[in-house]
């Protein structure tokens, strides 16, 4: 949020303080499960030793994106929130309809090598940045919130939205409400669970395309798998078409590729992007065969 007053993108009136709240709590459930506080740092969730045992995808997506500095302050709550990293929408000296509706989209005829291929509109082509979010998304996971009207729990997919017609509107959260906590359900197998992210650099740069996938593998059948793609959707991208074509396949190569097919087969490159359909299939292949290797 700082970035974004820096550049007078984001003009709030009055900020608050929300650091002495006691959300800071990473609590294993009876069941498996795990409820993550929203003000626990980045750095703290993804070397916290129940997350990288059960959940090994939420502390690689973690540990992959920005920095160990940035980790170190990045909290939940702010990075399911986090905005686009749109150049776009960075500059105000281009039309962007997230930042000023109605003004247009300089990305969909701009250079657009980084933005979305799922998910896009004619209004709005910008990618979701967040890697903890892409394997929540994975995960299963639940948003819970508090306002003045009492508490909400928002599944994960429901939480950020689509551009649409309304770029604008990011997301299911209400102006008076706060985010408490996610919780991430108890599933058997996601410790055989892996995020891959491929990018420009190795540290410190934003996805071209990355892949949260979880497989229960026996023998040699998948009885169930979790697939979300990230950078190359304009929220996180759960894809539940390449679950389908998994569960029940036989474990290999040739299941693995007609599940990318299907997780990108409503994609849509623009000028510069399009070399991302076939990047974000190899990537989901890779990280699904990462997964069959696991112990
Ligand atoms: C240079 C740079 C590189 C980055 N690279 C990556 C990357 O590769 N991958 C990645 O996933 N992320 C990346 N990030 C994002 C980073 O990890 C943080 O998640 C992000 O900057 C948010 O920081 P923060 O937690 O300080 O949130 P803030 O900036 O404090 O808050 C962000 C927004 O969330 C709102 N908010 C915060 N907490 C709550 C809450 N509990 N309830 C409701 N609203 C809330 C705030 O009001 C604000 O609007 C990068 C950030 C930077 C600056």
């Amino acid at each position: 949020m700082l970035d974004l007053m820096k550049l007078n993108i984001e003009t709030p009136n009055q900020v608050v303080d929300i650091n002495k709240l006691s959300l800071y709590k990473i609590e294993e459930l009876p069941n498996g499960g795990v409820r993550i506080g929203a003000l626990v740092k980045n750095s703290d969730l993804s070397y916290h030793p129940y997350i990288i045992k059960n959940f090994p995808v939420l502390s690689e997506a973690l540990l992959s994106g920005a920095s160990p500095q940035l980790r170190n302050m990045a909290s939940v709550g702010g990075n399911l929130m986090q905005r686009t990293r749109c150049p776009y929408f960075y500059n105000t000296d281009f039309a962007c309809n997230k930042r000023l509706p109605g003004s247009g989209c300089a990305a969909i005829s701009g250079y657009n090598r980084m933005n979305a291929i799922l998910g896009s509109s004619d209004k709005c082509i910008a990618t979701h940045p967040s890697d903890m979010c892409v394997a929540m998304a994975a995960l299963g996971a639940t948003i819970h919130v508090q306002g003045p009207n009492g508490t909400r729990a928002i599944p994960f997919t429901d939480f950020h939205l689509p551009p649409g017609q309304t770029p604008q509107i990011e997301h299911n959260l209400k102006p008076d409400e706060l985010i408490t906590h996610v919780e991430i359900p108890a599933l058997s197998f996601t410790a055989r669970s892996h995020y891959l992210k491929v990018r420009d650099r190795a540290s410190y740069e934003f996805a071209l395309t990355s892949a949260a996938v979880a497989l229960d593998i026996q023998n040699g059948t998948i009885k169930n798998a979790r697939v979300a793609l990230g950078g190359v959707g304009t929220k996180p991208w759960r894809s539940l078409e390449a679950e389908k074509a998994l569960i029940g396949a036989p474990a290999n190569n040739d299941t693995y590729k007609k599940a990318a097919e299907a997780a990108l087969a409503t994609a849509k490159g623009n000028k510069d992007n399009a070399f991302k359909i076939e990047l974000a299939k190899r990537t989901l292949v890779r990280a699904l065969k990462t997964v069959e290797g696991l112990p």
